[in-house]
């Protein structure tokens, strides 16, 4: 099994992604984030090494770990324009 790695980037728009090689990413701009976001946003790219796709299949999974998703998506959703600096 293929082990990724975690970098923290200052680069960029995204909150986290997740490559092809299941690297994973987080800006340092989430770290000033409510710690239920970043739980979402880390809960999120983990989800895609498993799914590379926002398939309904992707979300029933992103689902069942965090029922209460919608509440952190429409927050980003919200916020995020708060948080470039
Ligand atoms: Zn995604």
């Amino acid at each position: 099994m293929h082990h990724g790695n975690i970098t923290i980037t200052s680069a960029g728009k995204r909150w986290g992604s997740c490559s092809a090689d299941d690297d994973l990413s987080f800006s340092f701009r989430l770290m000033m984030a409510p710690p239920d976001i970043i739980d979402y946003v880390i809960v999120h790219e983990l989800m895609h090494i498993i799914e590379k796709n926002h398939s309904p299949k992707f979300w029933q999974r992103v689902d069942s770990v965090m029922p209460e998703h919608k509440t952190q998506k429409r927050w980003l959703k919200d916020n995020h324009h708060k948080f470039i600096l």
